[in-house]
């Protein structure tokens, strides 16, 4: 989905758009600059002046005119406090009001049953799973997929997997690293099935990058749960290969991954979650879950959810489950009503959500070396606040004195406690 944000007034109301295109994008959309292409559009209103609150009314009809299909979310001071008259304004669809703007992401993809399947399987979910920038860079290091999951069009649209040489991904790695690149991510549409082509593997590829490079930060992109040969999980005593890892399960009930053509059944997911668990500190795993596959009964769902509670996961990108033309799973009968898979989906918002804080309130008091990004904000002390992310993945924040400049160093903090969107970290 193509997603137009604007924003009025204040630089509270910029950064807050920046955080919500960091969350649309960690969701699988894009954003993008032009409002004529977008299926839907994001006002932060502002109500300051009474010139603010016409120029905010304007804005909405206007942009109603220009891209009447676009579905239209205004958040900001003018929808709070005018709450009822915005919501009568033509073409607005929700309002989010400010006190629930950190969940604006959240609750727009939900109310407005947003949150559909993305085009392709694994591959954009990197895009969108990590965020991108000058201290971190993906390399793809192959493409196409062997398997025939019911859901996904990639085999239709990827062909048979194709592995880059060793070399060639080490050649790469080497010369972003010249270029002040700290993290590389290493993706591919089905990475664990690296090199079946060439005779080598994925634990041979992650080997010869912490022995050839010296790359500080090596990350694996999203991964399905299997082929991943003995003592993968060994790797991960070398700090430079990060704890994190995201295994899409997809469903909880293995009649469903019946259904889905999966490779990995819960049981044989559990066992490989345990293992990761015990072999590495401070270890995240997070996954990708559909919602609403055809046919999902009541006690299939509850399965899957009781599943997915009883694992723990840092972090669950929800999908409700879209047909996709050319896919064995479109033609299965029992599609599920949109209704159902909205109340799924908001059920399953919910849990994620309170497994994500249990993960975050685990990590709090760790020391971690971070990796501090470009993004930061002036705040109204005159600090500025430096956002970043630890080995595993969390995304924190620290404040420093006007000038100090932290951006792609690596630097040593603790982590103290949660707010709204990243954990406080103290510098050491
Ligand atoms: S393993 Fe399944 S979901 Fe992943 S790319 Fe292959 S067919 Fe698609």
């Amino acid at each position: 989905m193509q997603i137009h944000l604007k924003t009025l007034g204040c630089r509270l109301n910029e950064a807050e758009l920046e955080t919500w295109a960091q969350d649309f994008q960690a969701a699988g959309h894009s954003i993008s600059r032009e409002l004529d292409n977008a299926n839907l559009v994001v006002l932060n209103s502002c109500a300051v002046t009474e010139d603010a609150v016409r120029k905010s009314k304007q804005l909405i009809r206007r942009i109603h005119r220009d891209n009447p299909q676009a579905k239209l979310v205004v958040s900001g001071c003018y929808a709070t406090l005018n709450e009822t008259e915005a919501a009568q304004l033509l073409g607005v669809d929700l309002i989010i009001n400010n006190k629930d703007k950190n969940r604006l992401v959240e609750k727009t993809l939900s109310e407005l049953n947003l949150d559909s399947m993305p085009a392709l399987s694994t591959e954009p979910g990197e895009v969108s799973l990590f965020s991108r920038g000058r201290q971190r860079a993906f390399v793809k290091v192959q493409d196409g997929c062997r398997y025939r999951c019911t859901f996904c069009i990639v085999t239709v649209a990827r062909g048979e997997e194709q592995s880059r040489p060793v070399s060639a991904v080490l050649d790469e790695i080497n010369r972003l690293h010249e270029q002040g690149i700290n993290e590389v991510i290493i993706t591919g549409v089905h990475l664990g099935g690296y090199g079946s082509d060439i005779n080598s593997n994925l634990l041979e590829l992650i080997q010869a990058i912490l022995d050839n490079t010296t790359i500080p930060r090596l990350r694996l992109g999203s991964l399905e749960p299997w082929e991943l040969s003995d003592g993968f999980f060994e790797l991960f005593k070398n700090p430079r290969l990060l704890p994190h890892l995201h295994l899409p399960l997809q469903s909880g009930s293995d009649a469903v991954l019946r259904r889905m053509a999966r490779r990995c059944k819960t049981e044989e997911f559990s066992q490989l979650v345990m293992q990761a668990r015990a072999a590495i500190p401070n270890f995240n795993l997070t996954t990708d879950i559909i919602v609403g596959f055809p046919g999902e009964t009541e006690q299939e769902w509850q399965e899957s959810y009781d599943f997915i509670r009883k694992l723990g996961f840092g972090h669950i990108h929800i999908f409700s489950y879209s047909p996709r033309e050319g896919t064995k799973a479109a033609e299965l009968s029992q599609q599920i009503s949109q209704e159902l898979k909205k109340q799924r989906s908001r059920q399953l918002h919910e849990l994620a959500e309170s497994m994500k804080q249990n993960f975050i309130a685990e990590n709090i008091g760790n020391t971690a070396e971070i990796l501090w990004e470009g993004h930061s904000e002036m705040l109204n002390n005159g600090n500025t606040r430096y956002f970043g992310y630890t080995p595993n993945y969390l995304r924190v924040a620290c404040e420093v004195a006007q000038g100090t400049a932290l951006e792609n160093r690596i630097l040593s903090g603790r982590l103290l406690r949660a707010q709204l969107g990243f954990i406080q970290v103290d510098l050491e």
